[in-house]
């Protein structure tokens, strides 16, 4: 998590050609006061060593414009490392080897030159945080001396490694160090045209970023069935990379999602037990009892092409539910916490599952299944978002689709209206923190079109 991000100024374009030009102003005056001693040749080729200068400057200052030009999609706001972690500072002497098949860490550590009392002295060190007998192939050891000082380091994940140091004659000490990190914050929107999948892959959000952002927003937009040709989203996020550049993994700090005209803002934040969730920007949590729907998009499921093969019906008083069109075998998800009160063949609705939700007010019953998740019976209780079967068109169905229906005490209603209570909010110690936090990343978020250069600590 960035702590600090107030913007560091790089020189503006602007400011480097006034740079260049006061610069060149000073050349010319010098020049002139000496022209006097010198031959006429000596001045062209000063003159003209000067204009070359100055081109390069224009052209030196060309090149940070190009990084300021907005990109249509993809937004990348710069993120600087302290001095402190620049890696072209001093570096003492190193000697690396990596794991191989069959190896054990005493062999690896002989192969840089240790002594089997080193090797020893080393595990019996390191046993307290990282049994060297863990060891396995792929993993770097990496010898260093500084002076009297010996350090050998381990990876043990992108952002961790076992660290072991002995100074002078001492003996050997370990701790598990963290790894320094990279982080720049990076925003995409995009616009709904085809399907949600296809459109925001578009805007460069990865497979993993894409249903991460469906599942922030399931609570309150149905991407199964009611996205709308036009309904927009942005997304802002921490991009992470390791000391090598290598890419470790993207959060999302902050998103918007328009949904036929109506905008939801989630914000990534830590509650007070700990727990790292969304929060609308007023504070209220983004998860609620019942998720929107019960089938989560999939990449061949768009509402735009399934509707073109296969009727999608809404609810009427006639029909009772809300169909989702998705191919035979798409998870179907219970929608809230609850009991399983009917699970089996129900005429018409072929395999089928009643949930009564855990306020007894609530149920929901979801029909023409393939089949049911493996273990579940009647009397099952079921998580929300638990996957309790898959799409099908058992009983009278037409093509494959899932009938789902909401019942409130007793009755079916329409599935759009009903009431969603959402989780703990934002409690009252967290509140000025939570706002703070809202209007940076909020503010981040809009203005992706704008990169500015933020400082990581
Ligand atoms: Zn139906």
């Amino acid at each position: 998590m960035p702590r600090d991000f107030s913007p560091q100024h790089r020189p503006a374009p602007a400011d480097r050609l006034a740079q260049a030009t006061a610069l060149l102003k000073q050349a010319a005056a010098w020049l002139k006061a000496r022209a006097a001693c010198w031959n006429s040749t000596t001045v062209i080729t000063i003159a003209s060593s000067a204009v070359v200068l100055l081109l390069l400057l224009i052209i030196g200052s060309r090149v940070p414009v190009a990084a300021y030009a907005p990109q249509t999609k993809h937004e990348v706001l710069e993120v600087s490392l302290p001095d402190s972690l620049d890696r072209h500072h001093h570096r003492p002497r190193s000697r690396s080897t990596t794991i191989r098949s069959g190896d054990s860490a005493s062999t690896a550590l002989r192969r840089l030159g240790f002594s089997s009392r080193d090797v020893l002295a080393m595990a019996a060190a390191a046993k307290a945080h990282y049994p060297l007998t863990r060891v396995h192939p792929g993993q770097r050891l990496v010898r260093s001396s500084d002076g009297a000082t010996t350090t050998v380091t381990l990876d043990l994940d992108p952002l961790r490694f076992l660290q072991l140091v002995r100074k002078g004659d001492g003996g050997w000490h370990s701790t598990i160090q963290q790894r320094a990190t990279t982080s720049r914050w990076v925003t995409a929107s995009g616009t709904i045209h085809n399907n949600f999948f296809f459109d925001a892959s578009r805007a460069g959000l990865d497979d993993r970023t894409i249903v991460n952002l469906a599942y922030i927003f399931g609570w309150d937009i149905d991407f199964a069935r009611n996205l709308r040709d036009g309904d927009h989203f942005s997304v802002l996020l921490d991009e992470r990379f390791d000391s090598s550049g290598k890419p470790i993994g993207t959060t999302i700090l902050a998103a918007e999602f328009t949904n036929r005209g109506k905008t939801f803002r989630a914000i990534r934040f830590t509650n007070r037990h700990g727990e790292t969730t969304y929060y609308a920007p007023d504070g209220t949590s983004m998860r609620k009892n019942f998720l929107k729907a019960p089938v989560k998009f999939t990449r061949i499921s768009s509402r735009f092409s399934l509707a073109r093969k296969h009727p999608i019906l809404g609810y009427t008083r006639a029909h009772r539910g809300v169909d989702y069109a998705a191919p035979i075998g798409t998870p179907v998800h219970a929608v809230g916490a609850g009991t399983i009160v009917y699970l089996g063949r129900r005429g018409g609705y072929g395999r089928y599952i009643k949930i009564r939700h855990n306020d007894h007010h609530h149920a929901t019953v979801y029909g023409h299944l393939h089949g049911y998740a493996r273990g579940l019976h009647r009397g099952s209780r079921v998580k929300q978002g638990q996957i309790i079967g898959y799409v099908g068109m058992s009983g009278l169905a037409t093509g494959p689709h899932l009938h789902f229906e909401f019942h409130v005490d007793g009755r079916a209603i329409n599935p759009l209206h009903v009431k969603r209570t959402p989780s703990e909010p934002i409690s009252r110690a967290l509140r000025a923190k939570f706002n703070r936090r809202a209007k940076a990343l909020l503010t981040a978020l809009r203005q992706g079109t704008a990169p500015k250069v933020v400082a990581w600590q």
